[in-house]
């Protein structure tokens, strides 16, 4: 199968960049059959699209962080992808029956927050149900009792794979149900479709697929589920360089939902592959945006090479999000990555200020003769 081809034609035209909420939703929402379940805190609808006949129940929910729109925009090209009349369309209906909640967070979405309005992380209130929209999700895995559950987010662009020097493009992760991190059926069945993603994925991005840490909270959605033995995977759409509308990123985990659901009639899913899951390098926070090395400051009157690490902070502005870049540290940067790296080669640090990097400030300076704009070389 050529899964890039298959992204490129259903990919959902009128969803692009990182902004995306319920006004660019819905009108895609009309085309199909949906129920709203619930409301936010601020009222706005929670949407409901089930579909498919098949015996192996999967539930699916987008954007329970508000801020986390790719995998929002792969779960609406993957339901272009399942509503076709393509082969793989009726497979995937007669495979399976899907509910799929694709913006848990309605407010936080058009806040540009990770939070619900009342500024409740959604996946800490697993137990406490505090939350309307933490409600929903427990009344529709309470309904629908799911045989697989699908806890769809983004991550920063800090996260590296393990020891590569890699981005995190893709992570992946099979919750724990206790504080021993055991292994069993019921994980072991989550563990075995993330390493069937991870085969697919590392055709396309060698060592850029990571494996998030599986310290136990039972306050975390996943956790609970896995805990009321629903195999639940958890995705992390993260960077790919220079993707920052997460576009490229989209694309895989397109992939990754397409490659993971052949493999459930593709395969008997008997098989033990908890050793191929733990061969998945672990995700390190060891990336910055930026990072600028060999830099000479006139500090005290003495000269000085110093290496120095800018990360962007997203601010959303007028409909759109904004990257601003910072400095956010300064030496010590031995064990990290940029996204972008710089080498300064001794030329001289200047700002409007101090001449010297100084943590949280804006990250535009100068080089020598060249001028640095939002931590970009002019
Ligand atoms: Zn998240």
């Amino acid at each position: 199968m050529n899964y890039p081809d298959l992204h490129k034609q259903y990919t959902e035209p009128t969803i692009s960049g990182r902004y995306i909420t319920l006004d660019h939703i819905e009108p895609l929402l009309v085309k199909y059959k949906t129920d709203v379940i619930g409301q936010s805190v601020l009222g706005k609808p929670i949407y409901k699209l089930q579909f498919g006949n098949g015996k192996t129940k999967i539930l699916m929910w987008s954007q329970m962080h508000g801020n986390e729109s790719t995998t929002t925009k792969a779960l609406f090209d993957f339901i272009n992808l399942a509503h076709s009349d393509a082969d793989l369309g009726k497979k995937l209906r007669s495979e399976f029956t899907f509910c799929l909640l694709p913006m848990l967070n309605p407010d936080g979405a058009e806040l540009y927050t990770r939070e619900n309005a009342n500024e409740i992380d959604l996946n800490r209130d697993a137990q406490n149900l505090s939350q309307p929209e933490s409600i929903v999700l427990r009344k529709t895995f309470d309904e629908f009792q799911p045989h697989y559950c699908y806890n769809l987010h983004d991550q920063r662009t800090i996260f590296g794979v393990g020891e590569t020097g890699k981005p995190a493009t893709v992570s992946f992760l099979a919750p724990a149900f206790n504080e021993n991190r055991d292994i069993n059926e019921v994980r072991t069945k989550a563990m075995n479709v993330i390493v069937a993603m991870n085969e697919v994925l590392q055709q396309f991005i060698p060592n850029q697929v990571g494996r998030f840490d599986d310290s136990f909270n039972l306050n975390c959605v996943g956790d609970t589920f896995q805990y009321l033995n629903a195999p639940t995977i958890l995705f992390e759409a993260g960077h790919f360089p220079n993707d920052y509308q997460r576009e490229i990123t989209r694309k895989y985990i397109f992939i990754a939902l397409v490659s993971g659901l052949q493999y459930f009639y593709e395969n008997d899913i008997v098989l033990n592959k908890n050793e191929d899951y733990v061969k998945i390098p672990q995700n390190k926070v060891d990336f910055y945006d930026f990072v600028y090395k060999n830099v000479k400051i006139n500090y005290d009157n003495t000269e000085k090479n110093i290496n120095f690490a800018i990360q962007f902070k997203e601010v959303l502005n007028k409909g759109e999000i904004a990257f601003e870049a910072f400095i956010a540290q300064v030496d010590g940067l031995e064990n990290y990555f940029g996204h972008v790296e710089v080498d300064a080669k001794g030329e001289t640090y200047r700002d409007d200020k101090n001449n010297v990097p100084e943590i949280d400030a804006k990250a535009d300076f100068y080089l020598g003769d060249r001028k640095v704009i939002n931590g970009s070389i002019q």
